[in-house]
Protein backbone atom coordinates (compact mmCIF):
# COMPACT_ATOMS: atom_id res chain seq x y z
CA UNK A 1 0.00 0.00 0.00
CA UNK A 2 2.33 2.75 -1.24
CA UNK A 3 -0.31 5.38 -2.31
CA UNK A 4 -2.05 4.97 1.25
CA UNK A 5 -3.35 8.47 2.08
CA UNK A 6 -3.02 9.96 -1.61
CA UNK A 7 -5.28 10.59 -4.19
CA UNK A 8 -5.18 10.18 -7.93
CA UNK A 9 -7.33 11.59 -11.15
CA UNK A 10 -7.01 9.40 -14.04
CA UNK A 11 -8.69 10.35 -17.39
CA UNK A 12 -9.89 7.19 -19.44
CA UNK A 13 -10.36 5.39 -16.53
CA UNK A 14 -13.50 3.31 -18.47
CA UNK A 15 -11.36 0.85 -20.54
CA UNK A 16 -7.69 -0.29 -21.38
CA UNK A 17 -4.98 1.51 -20.20
CA UNK A 18 -6.63 3.86 -17.76
CA UNK A 19 -8.82 1.29 -16.28
CA UNK A 20 -6.10 -1.21 -15.16
CA UNK A 21 -3.87 1.91 -13.78
CA UNK A 22 -7.12 3.52 -11.71
CA UNK A 23 -7.51 0.09 -10.43
CA UNK A 24 -3.72 -0.70 -9.27
CA UNK A 25 -3.27 2.82 -7.59
CA UNK A 26 -6.70 1.89 -5.55
CA UNK A 27 -4.55 -1.27 -4.82
CA UNK A 28 -1.92 1.05 -3.70
CA UNK A 29 -4.14 2.61 -1.52
CA UNK A 30 -4.62 5.87 -3.34
CA UNK A 31 -8.56 7.08 -3.76
CA UNK A 32 -9.07 7.65 -7.21
CA UNK A 33 -11.27 9.82 -9.16
CA UNK A 34 -12.22 8.25 -12.43
CA UNK A 35 -13.06 9.81 -16.16
CA UNK A 36 -14.31 8.96 -18.88
CA UNK A 37 -17.59 9.94 -21.36
CA UNK A 38 -18.93 6.21 -20.75
CA UNK A 39 -20.96 6.30 -17.16
CA UNK A 40 -22.05 2.45 -17.40
CA UNK A 41 -17.96 1.58 -17.94
CA UNK A 42 -17.15 4.01 -15.35
CA UNK A 43 -20.07 2.57 -12.44
CA UNK A 44 -18.37 -0.78 -13.64
CA UNK A 45 -14.89 -0.03 -13.05
CA UNK A 46 -15.81 1.71 -9.57
CA UNK A 47 -17.92 -1.37 -8.86
CA UNK A 48 -14.10 -3.53 -9.24
CA UNK A 49 -12.55 -1.15 -6.95
CA UNK A 50 -14.89 -0.38 -4.14
CA UNK A 51 -15.32 -4.45 -4.05
CA UNK A 52 -11.87 -4.81 -3.21
CA UNK A 53 -12.12 -2.43 -0.34
CA UNK A 54 -11.23 1.07 -1.99
CA UNK A 55 -12.53 4.65 -2.44
CA UNK A 56 -13.69 6.18 -6.04
CA UNK A 57 -15.19 8.92 -7.28
CA UNK A 58 -16.67 7.97 -10.74
CA UNK A 59 -16.94 11.57 -13.07
CA UNK A 60 -18.86 11.43 -16.26
CA UNK A 61 -16.84 13.64 -18.72
CA UNK A 62 -15.14 14.59 -21.70
CA UNK A 63 -11.80 15.91 -21.54
CA UNK A 64 -12.54 17.62 -24.70
CA UNK A 65 -14.40 20.37 -23.07
CA UNK A 66 -12.19 23.09 -20.72
CA UNK A 67 -14.78 23.04 -18.12
CA UNK A 68 -15.42 19.05 -17.60
CA UNK A 69 -11.80 19.30 -16.85
CA UNK A 70 -11.74 22.23 -14.27
CA UNK A 71 -14.76 20.17 -12.90
CA UNK A 72 -13.82 17.39 -12.45
CA UNK A 73 -10.41 18.20 -10.93
CA UNK A 74 -12.65 20.43 -8.88
CA UNK A 75 -14.36 17.62 -7.56
CA UNK A 76 -11.59 15.32 -6.88
CA UNK A 77 -10.29 18.39 -5.08
CA UNK A 78 -13.12 18.68 -2.67
CA UNK A 79 -13.82 15.36 -2.36
CA UNK A 80 -10.39 14.03 -1.58
CA UNK A 81 -8.85 17.32 0.01
CA UNK A 82 -6.26 17.60 -2.73
CA UNK A 83 -4.77 16.02 -5.76
CA UNK A 84 -1.80 13.94 -5.77
CA UNK A 85 -1.29 12.21 -8.66
CA UNK A 86 -2.73 13.59 -12.43
CA UNK A 87 -3.08 10.50 -14.81
CA UNK A 88 -3.86 12.27 -18.53
CA UNK A 89 -4.41 8.80 -20.13
CA UNK A 90 -7.43 9.46 -22.20
CA UNK A 91 -6.85 9.58 -25.78
CA UNK A 92 -8.06 8.16 -29.52
CA UNK A 93 -6.04 6.78 -32.01
CA UNK A 94 -7.61 7.53 -35.27
CA UNK A 95 -5.12 6.57 -38.19
CA UNK A 96 -5.06 6.94 -41.86
CA UNK A 97 -3.71 8.80 -44.22
CA UNK A 98 -3.28 12.47 -44.60
CA UNK A 99 -4.29 12.87 -47.81
CA UNK A 100 -7.58 12.49 -48.35
CA UNK A 101 -8.13 12.05 -44.25
CA UNK A 102 -11.49 12.62 -42.59
CA UNK A 103 -10.63 16.04 -40.67
CA UNK A 104 -13.23 15.33 -37.69
CA UNK A 105 -10.52 12.41 -37.11
CA UNK A 106 -7.92 15.36 -36.63
CA UNK A 107 -10.06 17.33 -34.66
CA UNK A 108 -10.88 14.44 -32.68
CA UNK A 109 -7.26 13.26 -31.73
CA UNK A 110 -5.83 16.86 -31.57
CA UNK A 111 -8.88 17.74 -29.01
CA UNK A 112 -8.63 14.54 -27.14
CA UNK A 113 -4.74 13.41 -26.83
CA UNK A 114 -3.48 16.92 -26.77
CA UNK A 115 -6.26 19.98 -25.45
CA UNK A 116 -7.96 17.73 -23.06
CA UNK A 117 -3.95 16.61 -21.29
CA UNK A 118 -3.38 20.06 -21.52
CA UNK A 119 -6.87 21.35 -20.17
CA UNK A 120 -6.66 18.23 -16.65
CA UNK A 121 -2.95 19.55 -16.34
CA UNK A 122 -3.64 23.01 -16.49
CA UNK A 123 -6.68 22.83 -13.66
CA UNK A 124 -4.50 20.21 -11.83
CA UNK A 125 -1.27 22.35 -11.47
CA UNK A 126 -2.41 25.10 -8.94
CA UNK A 127 -3.23 22.49 -6.44
CA UNK A 128 -0.16 20.74 -6.50
CA UNK A 129 2.06 23.85 -6.52
CA UNK A 130 -0.29 24.87 -3.57
CA UNK A 131 1.08 21.80 -1.54
CA UNK A 132 3.94 21.86 -3.35
CA UNK A 133 4.02 18.00 -4.07
CA UNK A 134 2.15 16.49 -7.26
CA UNK A 135 2.94 13.78 -9.94
CA UNK A 136 1.89 14.61 -13.32
CA UNK A 137 1.21 11.63 -15.30
CA UNK A 138 1.02 11.73 -19.40
CA UNK A 139 0.09 8.64 -21.40
CA UNK A 140 2.52 9.11 -24.78
CA UNK A 141 3.15 5.78 -27.33
CA UNK A 142 5.91 4.57 -29.00
CA UNK A 143 4.19 6.53 -32.03
CA UNK A 144 5.70 10.03 -29.88
CA UNK A 145 9.20 8.89 -30.94
CA UNK A 146 8.81 7.04 -34.40
CA UNK A 147 6.81 8.47 -37.09
CA UNK A 148 5.51 6.65 -39.77
CA UNK A 149 3.55 7.14 -42.98
CA UNK A 150 -0.14 6.50 -41.75
CA UNK A 151 0.08 7.65 -38.08
CA UNK A 152 0.81 11.07 -39.27
CA UNK A 153 -1.85 12.83 -37.17
CA UNK A 154 -1.59 10.64 -34.18
CA UNK A 155 2.35 10.75 -34.21
CA UNK A 156 1.99 14.94 -34.02
CA UNK A 157 -0.48 14.57 -30.97
CA UNK A 158 2.19 12.29 -29.19
CA UNK A 159 5.17 14.45 -30.02
CA UNK A 160 2.94 17.30 -28.76
CA UNK A 161 2.74 15.42 -25.58
CA UNK A 162 6.23 15.14 -25.18
CA UNK A 163 6.67 18.56 -25.80
CA UNK A 164 4.61 19.47 -23.94
CA UNK A 165 5.77 17.04 -20.64
CA UNK A 166 9.15 18.33 -21.09
CA UNK A 167 8.52 21.79 -20.67
CA UNK A 168 5.63 21.51 -17.87
CA UNK A 169 9.00 19.48 -15.96
CA UNK A 170 11.18 22.11 -16.16
CA UNK A 171 8.63 24.46 -15.11
CA UNK A 172 7.56 22.52 -12.01
CA UNK A 173 10.36 21.30 -10.88
CA UNK A 174 11.59 23.68 -8.36
CA UNK A 175 7.85 23.62 -6.80
CA UNK A 176 8.21 19.64 -6.19
CA UNK A 177 5.72 18.59 -9.04
CA UNK A 178 6.81 15.44 -11.02
CA UNK A 179 6.18 14.72 -14.80
CA UNK A 180 6.52 11.36 -16.24
CA UNK A 181 5.75 10.37 -19.99
CA UNK A 182 4.89 6.74 -20.78
CA UNK A 183 5.69 5.39 -24.12
CA UNK A 184 3.61 1.89 -24.67
CA UNK A 185 4.35 0.35 -27.97
CA UNK A 186 1.10 -1.99 -29.07
CA UNK A 187 -1.28 -2.66 -26.07
CA UNK A 188 -4.09 -5.15 -26.42
CA UNK A 189 -7.31 -2.73 -25.76
CA UNK A 190 -10.23 -1.29 -27.45
CA UNK A 191 -8.17 1.64 -28.90
CA UNK A 192 -8.08 0.30 -32.41
CA UNK A 193 -11.74 -0.29 -32.50
CA UNK A 194 -12.65 3.24 -32.95
CA UNK A 195 -10.55 3.34 -36.53
CA UNK A 196 -12.33 4.83 -39.03
CA UNK A 197 -10.09 4.10 -42.09
CA UNK A 198 -10.41 0.80 -42.52
CA UNK A 199 -7.59 0.02 -44.48
CA UNK A 200 -5.52 1.35 -41.50
CA UNK A 201 -7.26 -0.35 -39.08
CA UNK A 202 -7.08 -3.92 -40.89
CA UNK A 203 -3.18 -3.17 -41.41
CA UNK A 204 -2.91 -2.44 -37.31
CA UNK A 205 -5.26 -4.93 -36.22
CA UNK A 206 -3.13 -7.70 -38.66
CA UNK A 207 0.51 -6.47 -36.68
CA UNK A 208 -1.09 -6.27 -33.46
CA UNK A 209 -2.27 -9.93 -34.25
CA UNK A 210 1.40 -10.83 -35.10
CA UNK A 211 2.92 -10.65 -31.77
CA UNK A 212 2.40 -10.54 -28.26
CA UNK A 213 1.41 -7.55 -27.43
CA UNK A 214 1.59 -5.67 -24.03
CA UNK A 215 -1.12 -5.65 -21.40
CA UNK A 216 -3.07 -3.16 -20.20
CA UNK A 217 -1.84 -4.23 -16.79
CA UNK A 218 2.26 -4.17 -17.97
CA UNK A 219 1.11 -0.58 -18.84
CA UNK A 220 -0.36 -0.06 -15.44
CA UNK A 221 2.64 -1.63 -13.22
CA UNK A 222 5.05 1.32 -15.56
CA UNK A 223 2.82 4.23 -13.88
CA UNK A 224 3.12 2.61 -10.58
CA UNK A 225 6.51 2.34 -10.53
CA UNK A 226 6.88 5.63 -11.43
CA UNK A 227 4.47 7.09 -8.90
CA UNK A 228 5.57 5.29 -5.93
CA UNK A 229 9.36 6.30 -6.41
CA UNK A 230 10.23 8.37 -3.09
CA UNK A 231 9.71 12.10 -4.11
CA UNK A 232 13.48 13.06 -4.55
CA UNK A 233 12.96 10.50 -7.60
CA UNK A 234 11.20 11.90 -10.87
CA UNK A 235 11.16 9.62 -13.45
CA UNK A 236 11.02 10.97 -15.98
CA UNK A 237 10.16 8.63 -19.73
CA UNK A 238 9.74 5.02 -19.75
CA UNK A 239 8.83 3.17 -22.81
CA UNK A 240 7.82 -0.05 -22.97
CA UNK A 241 7.18 -2.14 -26.26
CA UNK A 242 6.20 -5.86 -26.69
CA UNK A 243 9.43 -7.95 -27.01
CA UNK A 244 8.58 -8.68 -30.68
CA UNK A 245 7.84 -5.31 -31.78
CA UNK A 246 10.61 -3.62 -33.54
CA UNK A 247 9.58 -0.12 -34.00
P1 LIG B 1 -8.98 2.50 -24.84
O1 LIG B 1 -9.75 2.83 -26.06
O2 LIG B 1 -9.26 1.20 -24.17
O3 LIG B 1 -9.13 3.65 -23.77
C1 LIG B 1 -9.23 5.00 -24.12
C2 LIG B 1 -9.87 5.74 -22.96
O4 LIG B 1 -9.93 7.13 -23.29
C3 LIG B 1 -11.29 5.28 -22.68
O5 LIG B 1 -11.47 5.14 -21.30
C4 LIG B 1 -12.14 6.41 -23.20
O6 LIG B 1 -13.30 6.59 -22.40
C5 LIG B 1 -11.21 7.61 -22.99
N1 LIG B 1 -11.58 8.71 -23.85
C6 LIG B 1 -11.53 8.79 -25.20
N2 LIG B 1 -12.01 9.97 -25.63
C7 LIG B 1 -12.37 10.65 -24.51
C8 LIG B 1 -12.94 11.93 -24.29
N3 LIG B 1 -13.22 12.76 -25.30
N4 LIG B 1 -13.20 12.31 -23.01
C9 LIG B 1 -12.91 11.49 -21.98
N5 LIG B 1 -12.37 10.27 -22.13
C10 LIG B 1 -12.11 9.86 -23.38
O7 LIG B 1 -7.45 2.60 -25.28
P2 LIG B 1 -6.08 2.53 -24.46
O8 LIG B 1 -6.28 2.12 -23.07
O9 LIG B 1 -5.15 1.76 -25.31
O10 LIG B 1 -5.62 4.05 -24.53
C11 LIG B 1 -5.23 4.82 -23.43
C12 LIG B 1 -4.06 5.71 -23.83
O11 LIG B 1 -2.94 4.92 -24.15
C13 LIG B 1 -4.33 6.60 -25.05
O12 LIG B 1 -3.83 7.90 -24.79
C14 LIG B 1 -3.53 5.93 -26.15
O13 LIG B 1 -3.14 6.84 -27.13
C15 LIG B 1 -2.36 5.39 -25.35
N6 LIG B 1 -1.63 4.30 -25.98
C16 LIG B 1 -2.25 3.13 -26.34
C17 LIG B 1 -1.56 2.15 -27.00
C18 LIG B 1 -2.21 0.90 -27.49
O14 LIG B 1 -1.60 0.19 -28.32
N7 LIG B 1 -3.39 0.54 -27.01
C19 LIG B 1 -0.11 2.29 -27.28
C20 LIG B 1 0.46 3.53 -26.83
C21 LIG B 1 -0.29 4.50 -26.21
P3 LIG B 1 -14.77 6.91 -22.97
O15 LIG B 1 -14.86 6.34 -24.34
O16 LIG B 1 -15.67 6.25 -21.97
O17 LIG B 1 -14.84 8.40 -22.91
Amino acid sequence: MHLQGKSALVTGATSGIGQATAILLAREGARVALCGRRSERLQETARLIVAAGGTVLPLTMDVRGEGDCNEAVGKAVAEFGGLDVLVNNAGVMLLGSILNADTEDWRRMVDTNIMGLMYCTHAALPHMIAARSGHVVNISSTAGRTVRAGAGVYNLTKWGVGAFSEALRQEVHSHNVRVTIIEPGIVATELRDHITNENAKAAIETMARSITQLTSEDVARAIVYAVTQPTHVNVNEILLRPTQQAM
